[in-house]
């Protein structure tokens, strides 16, 4: 008897992994935190994402490329991808590796006190003869003089 592969949250999960927020490609919506329920419906999966900040264009895009990508799984025949609001996203939610993801791409994460993406240290300003956009703000490195760009706390 053939038994079709059991659809499980794992699966859709690991799918939206690659699924990366488009001003931050090396980020998976995944480890930003942003999945926050999976429901499956027979051949339905219904996704939950929490917006990260208020006005970031990218929304619109992400639920986009996450409904196409979920329309991939075998198996899934519907895909719905919405935003919710409650609990509200923090940075907190960022996973250990997406921080890594973060810094790796030039981005300092929040908390604490930001080390240069560059050289580690921390002898680092905030720059605010840069506009600041609503997600990030511009520090200045003081030993190695690069600016680089650090997420928003929320
Ligand atoms: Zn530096």
């Amino acid at each position: 008897m053939l038994k079709s592969e059991a659809l499980t949250e794992d699966a859709v999960r690991g799918a939206l992994r690659s699924v990366s927020d488009p001003e931050i490609p090396v980020l998976s919506i995944v480890d930003l935190g942003l999945v926050e329920e999976v429901r499956i419906l027979g051949e339905r999966v219904e996704v939950d994402l929490l917006p990260t900040f208020t006005g970031c264009p990218a929304l619109g895009f992400i639920a986009q490329a996450a409904e196409e990508r979920l329309l991939r799984i075998p198996g899934v025949r519907e895909a719905k991808v919405s935003f919710t609001f409650d609990p509200a996203w923090s940075t907190d939610r960022i996973s250990p590796a997406g921080k890594l993801a973060l810094q790796s791409f030039g981005i300092a994460p929040p908390g604490g006190v930001p080390a240069c993406p560059y050289c580690g240290s921390h002898k680092t300003r905030i720059d605010a003869s840069f506009g600041p956009t609503r997600c990030r703000s511009v520090y200045y490195c003081d030993a190695c003089q690069n600016p680089f760009e650090r997420m928003k706390a929320l």
